[in-house]
């Protein structure tokens, strides 16, 4: 620092220039409590204590004192004062044993303590309230229609007693560690620290717990909530309706509720993301000869689906959008209808027709016409 821009030493201890060894002293230790770095821990007051020190360095060493009256800052750096020297800053500690020469002194303390104090008034933790994970089961017609399910759940929420903050307010005492005051002192006459005081956290009055929900601040209450379930939702969705979990402690965000939905299996449909499956048979001369058929689609409706001649087994036909709705972009998916070809069991068709006989013999016949296939299928 340029000594024309140095402030004068004692402007920044604040004391006139004929003061006493002891007048400089005190205003030095006044400073200290103010802007040592362990204490302040706004960058400023590095910058300043370290101009405080210097000053404390020059002023309270009378041979350094009467160079900087007589000559200023250039009489100091011209006699070898190195700046160095004094803008190194002291530890508190350092500072402080100097001063108290042997007096017992908790220095862990007080720097906790000057740190709670700056943090302020000490509030209760507020905490999140849990969230709430609920299953529901639901048929796949209502996935089809969308559904409106009343789900009971049991919230944690704020006691009506105490209003949510868990101490019985008609049992106010004056706090015993504080007096009333909010607060405790702590160190001696030269370092106190005023502390936010941890009996009572600063409320100067304690209480005993709430008697109705023993000082936790809530209390579990049934509640029926409604929940919307759309059109479309498929096995496995997870449901979120925020805010509806638990609540929160001590102002606290409520948690949210989780709706877990599960689609039952269909007694017909078999579902792959938005499209539907369903099984049919046919015999065997309405594969060969294809037909119209009559198949239920998820709405309750009934729709007639043409099988074309010649039709395989586990072949599908498309009928387009009978499937589910799309829970994204709207519309629906394709129904596929998978063909089978039953083949009666001998003895079950000579129940059915009674003289199975007849049946036997048009096979027969039947056999005697139709082209041979290859035996052996190729891939
Ligand atoms: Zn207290
Ligand atoms: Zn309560």
């Amino acid at each position: 620092m340029a000594s024309s821009t140095k402030r004068d030493y004692y402007e920044i201890l604040g004391v006139p220039r004929n003061a006493s060894q002891e007048e400089i002293k005190k205003a030095y230790r006044r400073l200290v409590r103010k802007y040592h770095p362990d204490i302040c821990k706004k960058p400023e007051c590095e910058e300043k204590f370290k101009e405080i020190n210097e000053a404390y360095q020059v002023l309270s060493d009378p041979e350094k004192r009467k160079i900087y009256d007589m000559y200023g800052h250039a009489g100091l750096e011209q006699s070898g004062f190195s700046a160095q020297e004094t803008t190194r800053i002291p530890d508190l500690e350092e500072i402080l044993k100097e001063f108290f020469e042997g007096i017992p002194f908790d220095f862990d303390t007080i720097f906790e303590r000057a740190a709670g104090r700056r943090r302020g008034r000490r509030r209760r933790t507020a905490y999140r309230g849990e969230d709430i994970v609920v299953p529901v089961e639901i048929t796949l017609e209502e996935a089809f229609k969308g559904t409106t399910i009343p789900i009971e759940i049991e919230r944690e929420v704020p006691c009506e007693t105490c209003g949510g903050e868990g101490v019985n307010k008609n049992s106010v005492k004056t706090c015993p560690t504080c007096g009333g005051r909010g607060e405790v002192v702590q160190g001696n006459w030269f370092f106190q620290v005023r502390q936010t005081c941890p009996t009572c956290h600063g409320e100067g009055a304690i209480y005993e717990p709430c008697p109705t929900c023993r000082g936790s601040g809530t209390v579990r209450k049934k509640e029926t909530i409604k929940v919307k379930i759309p059109p479309g939702v498929y096995d496995g969705a997870k449901l979120v309706v925020e805010g509806k979990g638990h609540y929160g402690r001590f102002g606290g965000k409520p948690g949210d509720l989780y709706i877990l939905v599960k689609v039952k299996p269909h007694k017909i449909f078999e579902r792959k993301g938005d499209d539907l499956y369903v099984d049919v048979n046919l015999t065997y001369p309405e594969a060969v000869l294809g037909t119209e058929i009559e198949v239920p689609t998820i709405d309750g409706e009934k729709v007639k689906v043409k099988i074309p001649p010649g039709v395989k087994e586990g072949e599908t036909i498309k009928v387009p959008g009978k499937g589910m709705p799309r829970l994204k972009g709207g519309g629906r998916g394709d129904m596929y209808v998978r063909v089978h070809i039953d083949i009666p069991k001998y003895n079950l068709l000579s129940k059915l027709l009674g003289n199975h006989k007849k049946v036997e013999e048009l096979l027969k016949e039947l056999q005697e016409v139709l082209p041979k296939p290859e035996r052996i299928v190729e891939r």
